[in-house]
């Protein structure tokens, strides 16, 4: 059954309305993308009137017996897929999951050494606003004056602090990540290597990023990002560390999972195996270097130069125009972004010099490099002449000719 206006007039309106936004805007939010019907069907199943808190075959609950064979399924997909020893499908997103890695590997207080959130790291990697950064040590690494991570400060800071845990991985790395590197940092130091690839695991998937595996004990990765599942998260980790991680996971963090996320995670697994999902990761990454081109050649900055991921950095500080104005301009156009700060940044975070884009979204909806001629072409338009309304309507025609998977076309 589908919301109408006979059961929920007011939140069916809200619904109707963000579809024909999302079927009419451009999405360039590199961590955003459009799940199957298959995955949307899995995530609005009858698995929401189910409570199941444990582990399949180990369940305070009675009653679990499909869905014990639905978790048993979304983790025996999980590692096949990435190649890893173990895997725990329950997170609820990937900052709780982060969390259980704490949890499971360090006390309070114990020194953390990640990304520094305005180089391209993530809050739940030791920054201070977050309970990671209040209740742990949190060192921070950053990216050289090339915008490339500092590979040497990693290494320093390593010896000199000692930390437990080594994150790696981002959430505005336009590069790809050296876990070969991270790996020798972390076993030289004795720390705990936990990748984080919430952003890129498919592309790991997909063949065109290297994978973590074999070199981070610890990987955690949401589902809803490149590949393009439900909103949740997993922990992947070798057999040594899985019952630290699931004792981390429940009862350390969280209560009953949410069935429904896991029978949709199983389902996306299911995509992300076949050939097609290769070509689509290739395809991400096309389309980024294609775009990050034609930005270059109309005169504009990108952190570290370019891409060889989905991601794009756009730092506008020599143009003189604001991230945040930027983006909303864009906005206006029906191009969906985000502002955000750029390494050495020389204005506030709440006003930063950079617009993060990414091409994870526009891939899915079967847009192709030719197309990210266009949408540079559309960017410069609105960021240096304000053209707004007419590249709505442009905006609004090409999306129209590529609907999106679970969107009325
Ligand atoms: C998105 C992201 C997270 C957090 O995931 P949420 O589901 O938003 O909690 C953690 N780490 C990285 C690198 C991410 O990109």
């Amino acid at each position: 059954m589908t919301l109408t206006a006979t059961t929920d007039l007011e939140v069916a309106e809200l619904l109707r309305a963000e579809e024909e936004f999302q079927a009419s805007t451009l999405r360039l939010i590199p961590s955003e993308n459009y799940v199957s019907p298959a995955v949307l069907a899995a995530s609005g199943s009858v698995l929401q009137n189910k409570y199941s808190e444990g582990y399949p075959g180990r369940r305070y609950y009675e009653g679990n017996q499909i869905v014990d064979r639905v978790e048993r399924l979304a983790a025996e997909r999980a590692t096949r897929l990435f190649g890893v020893d173990h895997a725990n499908v329950q997170p609820y997103s990937g900052s709780p999951a982060n969390l259980a890695i704490y949890l499971a590997f360090a006390e309070p207080g114990d020194t953390i050494l990640g990304m520094g959130l305005p180089m391209g790291g993530h809050l739940t990697h030791g920054w201070d606003v977050s309970a990671t950064g209040r209740w742990f040590r949190g060192i921070r690494y950053g990216v050289g004056q090339d915008g490339r991570i500092d590979l040497d400060q990693v290494r320093d800071l390593a010896l000199a602090e000692r930390p437990k845990i080594i994150f790696c991985g981002g959430t505005a790395i336009p590069r790809t990540i050296d876990f070969a590197a991270f790996g020798e940092i972390a076993r030289e130091c004795g720390a705990l290597l936990a990748a984080d690839i919430s952003h890129i695991a498919g592309l790991v998937v997909g063949g065109v990023h290297p994978s973590p595996v074999g070199h981070a004990p610890v990987i955690m990765t949401t589902t809803h990002k490149t590949l393009r599942g439900p909103r949740g998260a997993m922990l992947l980790c070798d057999a040594d560390r899985a019952k630290a991680i699931d004792r981390a996971v429940f009862p350390g963090l969280q209560g009953g999972p949410h069935d429904h996320t896991t029978a949709a995670i199983a389902v996306a697994l299911g995509e992300a195996a076949r050939p097609e999902f290769a070509d689509y990761a290739r395809a991400v990454v096309d389309n980024a270097k294609a775009l990050a081109d034609r930005l270059l050649e109309l005169g504009y900055d990108l952190v570290s130069g370019g891409t060889d991921t989905h991601l794009i950095l756009i730092d506008l500080t020599t143009t003189g125009i604001g991230g945040k104005p930027a983006a909303k301009a864009l906005d206006r156009a029906g191009i969906v972004a985000n502002y955000n700060t750029v390494p050495f940044d020389t204005r506030k975070p709440f006003d930063p010099s950079g617009v993060r884009i990414g091409t994870p979204a526009v891939t899915t909806r079967g847009l192709g490099t030719a197309d990210m001629i266009t949408i540079a072409d559309w960017i410069d338009r609105v960021i240096r002449t304000g053209d707004e309304e007419r590249v709505r309507g442009e905006v609004a025609e090409l999306m129209a000719a590529h609907p999106a998977p679970g969107l009325p076309a």
